[in-house]
């Protein structure tokens, strides 16, 4: 008799009770006698397939979404495989349910629905011994970390300890989304205090319960956990997330050359949003060298897309200064203008000399943008007569609202082809639904990040990169994009449909790893066959034979 060697020796109860192992009331009568089960399980052996249709309905029962995503953490917590079985086949209904907007609710509520401790905390009074406490995460070849400090949970601001659900759904999308296996995937929270007044007084919080820390402190921890990460898993990727503006910017420009790491907020928000633009411009007839863009928020959405954005336009042979003023921005103090005295250093490559303009309406009119982008986190900022004003200017205006969860939506889907008469060229943030309107069904794309980082994490772990770079997103961006289809676009969508997720993540992962092939970026040599390379290293939550 073969056993599986990924056991470990574990037997009986044990074996139930490891998440990456258990198969729950699928484990065969052979495996039941080799494996001291007998007993443990009720009688009947059911299929996968079969535990798959009863955890589907059971999640669809569930009265309310954050019961949905609490029965869906708790699945994942003793059965990994069939977990991922359900959130692959259901991409579209369960990527909502474990991500946005769901999970932005779930931050919130994180201290009163915690059961488990998933990922690993990491605090300002752990300086000096973070690589031991690495050493504690169970699992050796540990491959892509998400990491975050709280303070910019989606559009919901500083959560604290309590930002933890977002390293964890983001992880999950790795491996649903592109088949990075669980684990090699660690959630990580720096835990530096929260801002959040309701935080510092709520009895129930479980982080540290004091003000951020600001100084040097906070450097020092950043610093020694770069550097433990690269001691005891030298081969991970680690992913900056919702890091508030000032650190997200600094620390990715400090890291950025040194070690294999990208903030998905600033770079991955952008790969995603410009595949949105290349496939809306194939709606709108125009190219992007015609493109003038305004963007509602200047912060590390808005300056990420901006800064793809020129990368894009110089390599159709745009100048740099030609390209930089094709991206006008509007923050919460009025038009980003180079007359401004109070902008901050990522902005101001994007401060044009210009009059002022106070409000968005003013600076549409101003500025007859052919596209507009929403990342300001300000929910109904895209009001009537500044969707209509775009609809005069444009004969399809190209709007997309950006700002998650779904509550933070500038506008919303019904309101931009209502208020365009139709002509809306609309793309969100998170999801929202069909929509008909004279006659004719819209499907809005969701201008999600799962796009983007799963394939390029799958591409950076198959090609063990040593570093991420900005050409690895415009090769993301551009691979989306040819994945959108005529049939996607005759119904208003400028992504692919969700469920061809892990096609698109193997064929960006594909595209990122060649170019880390190309420009020397690897320590190992570019396999003869590489699109069959990266397939290999794709988790399958199908369950194997154990005997
Ligand atoms: P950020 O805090 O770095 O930037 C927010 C920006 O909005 C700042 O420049 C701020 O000045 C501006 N702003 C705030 N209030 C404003 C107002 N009233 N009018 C105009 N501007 C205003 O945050 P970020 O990382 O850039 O994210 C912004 C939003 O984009 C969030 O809601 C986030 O969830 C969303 N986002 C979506 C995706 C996606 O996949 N669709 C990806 C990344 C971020």
């Amino acid at each position: 008799m073969k056993i599986n060697p990924h056991l470990h020796g574990l037997h009986g109860v044990a074996l139930l009770h490891n998440p990456l192992l258990n198969k729950g009331t699928a484990f065969t009568e052979a495996e039941r006698d080799a494996f001291g089960l007998r007993g443990l399980l009720p009688t009947r052996v059911i299929t996968q397939e079969q535990q798959l249709a009863r955890v589907l309905e059971t999640v669809r029962n569930k009265p309310t979404d954050l019961e949905r995503y609490i029965y869906l953490i708790s699945l994942q917590e003793r059965n990994e495989a069939l977990f991922y079985r359900l959130v692959t086949d259901h991409v579209t209904e369960m990527m909502p349910l474990i991500y946005t907007p769901t999970v932005g609710l779930a931050c919130q509520r994180y201290a009163l629905i915690f059961r488990r401790p998933r990922g690993l905390f990491i605090g300002l009074r752990d300086r000096g011994r973070v690589k031991q406490i690495l050493q504690n995460w169970p699992h050796a070849d540990v491959r892509m970390i998400v990491v975050t400090d709280g303070e910019r949970i989606l559009g919901l601001g500083d959560l604290g300890t309590n930002g933890m659900g977002i390293p964890v759904g983001k992880l999950s999308l790795y491996t649903a989304c592109a088949g990075v296996a669980p684990d090699q995937c660690m959630p990580v929270m720096l835990d530096v205090g929260t801002n959040n007044q309701a935080m510092l007084d709520d009895p129930h919080y479980l982080g540290a319960a004091h003000r951020r820390e600001r100084g040097p402190a906070y450097d020092e921890l950043v610093a020694e956990f770069i550097t433990s990460v690269q001691a005891i898993f030298p081969l991970a990727c680690i992913q900056f997330e919702d890091f508030g503006n000032a650190n997200a910017f600094r620390l990715l420009h400090e890291y950025r050359d040194q070690v294999c790491t990208f903030n998905d907020d600033i770079q991955g928000t952008a790969a995603v949003a410009l595949a949105g633009i290349y496939s809306a411009l194939r709606i709108t007839g125009g190219s992007l060298a015609n493109q003038r863009f305004l963007f509602l928020g200047a912060g590390e959405a808005g300056i990420g897309i901006g800064e793809l954005m020129v990368e894009a336009l110089k390599a159709e042979g745009v100048t740099e200064a030609d390209a930089r003023r094709q991206c006008w921005y509007v923050d919460s103090k009025g038009l980003v203008v180079a007359g401004r005295t109070d902008l901050t250093a990522h902005k101001r490559p994007f401060a044009h000399d210009h009059p002022g303009a106070a409000t968005l309406l003013a600076a549409v009119e101003a500025l007859k943008p052919t596209m507009l982008i929403g990342v300001s986190g300000m929910p109904s900022a895209f009001v009537e007569p500044v969707v209509r004003a775009m609809a005069r200017l444009n004969p399809n205006p190209v709007i997309f609202a950006l700002s998650n969860p779904t509550s933070k939506a500038e506008c919303t889907a019904e309101q931009a082809y209502t208020w365009s008469d139709g002509r809306a060229v609309f793309a969100s943030g998170s999801p929202f639904p069909a929509f008909e309107f004279k006659g004719r069904t819209y499907l809005p794309g969701q201008g999600n990040n799962a796009y983007i980082f799963p394939g390029v994490g799958l591409g950076i772990i198959a090609s063990q990169a040593q570093r991420v770079t900005e050409e690895m997103f415009s090769v993301a961006a551009n691979v989306l994009a040819s994945l959108v289809t005529g049939e996607d676009l005759a119904v208003g969508r400028v992504y692919p449909d969700l469920q061809r997720i892990r096609e698109v993540s193997a064929a960006i992962a594909c595209a990122v790893a060649q170019v880390a092939f190309r420009r020397g970026l690897t320590r190992m040599l570019c396999p003869e066959d590489l699109p069959a390379h990266v397939q290999a290293q794709m988790y399958d939550p199908t369950y194997p034979d154990y005997v």
